[in-house]
């Protein structure tokens, strides 16, 4: 296996580097990557005000997780746990031990490169790994590069490798910490979320008074990025449904963006926000995550995001529907079943009709929903009988 590993202080990570390691993984065939982010870098102190090791992990983590490379990229926190200074060599005999057949590559971009000869043991770095070096502005000197590889080839017996990557993205952790947010649009939202959540970096954000941009960025930060592209589709799908019904539309985004936010915490962690905000549960969503996550990202929507009632309930009821729903309610139902990215038998009947008959595609939708849940033996909550019930009687009265 070819072994990537990617360190740096990450503060925070950037799209030079997820660029970088996009490219580097493609020109060298690499089977995996490895973001390492460092604790104390030796060459550089961290600036006062930096946030604390588990918020650069998470910032990092949310990176590589938005390369959407699944097992392939990983972030591996050994330099964060280990006391004192990080150096590159104490790693790279940690990840030889763990990886002995393997060929290792130290990825680095060309800051780090031309001052390796100073770094603690460069031996050992060049003897351990394969260096793959490249550049971070189109401004950098090839001939200097060049220069520097045959040095450690020739002091260290170093195996170099020069990416040329097609492209470079000219920014550094230091200019956006100096410029946030106007430097934002070289952070992946979902990073930039992470940080208005926490208020790194004396972002020091109203999280009740959020653009629509940025409370999307919260949201995308706070669930896996093979998510994000469903709740964009559920944004975007949801303001044209109250387009076209006479909801606000702003109401529809905004319980779009926040819809899902809590889908991937955990049971102990969905019951414990019912419990915070007095959400009475029945036996059924007592057990079940799915049935939980709309209820507490509801009561996120209202308590964190100060978001309002039509939207708090569209949240709160957009799994299992119900008798009696708002206009908002059934928009948030319906995006959510049939947004663009959704592929099933029947999606596109079901889209054709949220634009022709609201409530008929909401019985469709419902009756759709029971059916494949029945087929899946998985419980159906009174809710969504007592939804389709209510539509069935609601139409024949019509
Ligand atoms: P700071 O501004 O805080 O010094 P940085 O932007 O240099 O941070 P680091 O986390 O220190 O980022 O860098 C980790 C690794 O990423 C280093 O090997 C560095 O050369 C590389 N790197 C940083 N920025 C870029 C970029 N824009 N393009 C390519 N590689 C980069």
């Amino acid at each position: 296996m070819r072994i990537g590993i990617y360190g740096g202080t990450f503060n925070p990570p950037h799209l030079g580097h997820l660029t970088s390691a996009r490219l580097a993984l493609e020109a060298l065939g690499l089977d995996r990557l490895i973001f390492v982010p460092t604790s104390v870098p030796p060459h550089k102190a961290l600036p006062s005000g930096s946030p604390a090791a588990e918020d650069r992990l998470a910032m990092i983590s949310i990176a590589a997780d938005g390369l959407l490379m699944g097992e392939k990229v990983s972030v591996d926190d050994l330099e964060l746990k280990r006391e004192g200074r990080s150096y590159t060599a104490d790693t790279l005999r940690v990840f030889r031990d763990r990886f002995p057949e393997d060929e290792l590559w130290f990825l680095m971009g060309s800051d780090m490169f031309l001052s390796l000869d100073r770094w603690h043991e460069p031996e050992t770095v060049c003897a351990l790994a394969r260096l793959a070096a490249f550049a971070r502005s189109d401004g950098d000197d090839r001939a200097v590069m060049e220069a520097q590889a045959a040095r450690l080839r020739s002091a260290y017996g170093a195996r170099v490798e020069l990416l040329a990557l097609p492209d470079t993205v000219e920014v550094s952790s230091t200019r956006i910490r100096e410029n946030i947010p106007a430097e934002r649009a070289y952070l992946p939202p979902a990073v930039y979320g992470y940080i208005l959540r926490h208020g790194l970096y004396d972002t020091h954000a109203d999280l009740t008074a959020l653009s629509d941009e940025d409370l999307r960025a919260c949201s995308l930060s706070m669930v896996y990025a093979k998510r994000h592209a469903h709740i964009l589709g559920v944004e975007q799908e949801a303001v044209k449904l109250a387009r076209r019904w006479g909801a606000d539309e702003e109401l529809a985004r905004r319980a779009g963006i926040l819809h899902d936010c809590t889908k991937y915490l955990e049971l102990d962690e969905q019951l414990q926000i019912c419990g915070k905000y007095g959400i009475v549960l029945d036996d059924l969503e007592k057990v079940s995550v799915k049935l939980l996550h709309s209820k507490t990202g509801a009561a996120l929507a209202r308590h964190v995001y100060g978001q309002c009632d039509e939207i708090y309930w569209a949240i709160y009821w957009h799994t299992t529907g119900k008798p009696d729903m708002s206009l908002l309610e059934k928009v948030i139902y319906l995006a959510d079943y049939m947004e663009p990215n959704r592929d099933f038998p029947g999606v596109e009947e079901l889209r054709k009709l949220c634009y022709e008959d609201l409530d008929a595609a909401l019985l469709l939708g419902l009756e759709m929903s029971i059916e494949e849940l029945n087929e899946r033996g998985v419980p159906i909550h009174n809710n969504t009988r007592g939804a389709r019930d209510w539509m069935l009687s609601h139409r024949k009265g019509s």
